[in-house]
């Protein structure tokens, strides 16, 4: 495998990689996995809201920092990189990247394990991920309103499923820091945090009106309508934006 090459984005290091590159080294940590090799590999997709929250959370950043990947889920990201002197080569959204790693673990025949959003979404996003890729062997899911006394009983089901991918989807930071925790335990090759996207994959998650997607405002209208989510990523963003500011022009 080439040597990694990490951007500095305001502490948090973020993998030069684009799409393809991305799921290559997932590709490659599975099969390294597989073969007997090191397991429990953590892939993270920071984004600016991540960003911002582990400038104020050295032990966020320490593991975001440890991951064996990490992919720049937004423009921003990339854009920052590029006004801190040291550009990203592109976005990876952390969905792209999850359609892709499907495909490779299709064509490989990968056990794979989904964790994460409601019952029912999950059960419906197994069910299509299943039928979607027949070469996949879904291992597994389970809904991630589970309480701490469940998580002994959650792993050791986990673990006897033995997936070589573990998709968790708590959102951001609850599924870093339970990947970080428990990965290991599970077995997996590799654990990727996802956020919202098994939502997205069951249809729950609606898309924007051709309109706003043609105008390029699909997360506008996302924020419009998930105000919970608008006031956190709102909030963030300035924030976000001015500290790489300073960072650039402080003399
Ligand atoms: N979620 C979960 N367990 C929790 C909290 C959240 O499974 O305890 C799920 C939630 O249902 C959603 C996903 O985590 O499907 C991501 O939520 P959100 O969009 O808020 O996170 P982001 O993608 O912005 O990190």
């Amino acid at each position: 495998m080439s040597a990694r090459e990490r951007v500095d984005i305001l502490g948090v290091l973020v993998d030069r990689v684009d799409l393809a590159g991305a799921a290559d080294r997932v590709r490659r940590f599975v099969e390294e996995g597989r073969a007997g090799g090191r397991r429990g590999r953590l892939v993270v997709t920071p984004n600016p809201e991540m960003i911002e929250a582990a400038r104020h959370d050295a032990g966020l950043a320490r593991l975001v920092n440890q991951a064996d990947l990490a992919v720049a889920d937004g423009t921003g990201v990339v854009m920052a990189s590029r006004l801190l002197g040291d550009p990203l080569t592109g976005r990876v959204a952390g969905f792209d990247l999850l359609l892709e790693v499907f495909r490779l673990a299709d064509a490989g025949g990968w056990r794979v394990f989904l964790l994460g959003t409601y019952p029912e979404t999950v059960a419906e996003a197994a069910r299509r991920v299943a039928a979607d890729h027949p070469g996949l062997e879904l291992v597994g899911f389970q809904d991630g309103y589970f309480t701490p006394d469940d998580v002994p009983a959650l792993i050791e089901r986990i673990r006897a499923a033995r997936p070589d991918l573990l998709v968790a989807a708590l959102g951001s930071p609850k599924q870093e820091r339970w990947l970080t925790e428990h990965l290991p335990a599970t077995g997996a090759a590799v654990g990727i945090g996802v956020g919202g996207s098994l939502d997205v994959l069951a249809g729950r998650a609606r898309r924007a009106p051709a309109v706003f997607q043609r105008l390029h405002l699909e997360w506008l209208y996302r924020l419009a309508r998930e105000p919970r989510r608008a006031r956190r990523i709102l909030g963030a963003l300035p924030r976000f934006a001015w500290a790489v500011l300073v960072r650039r022009f402080r003399p």
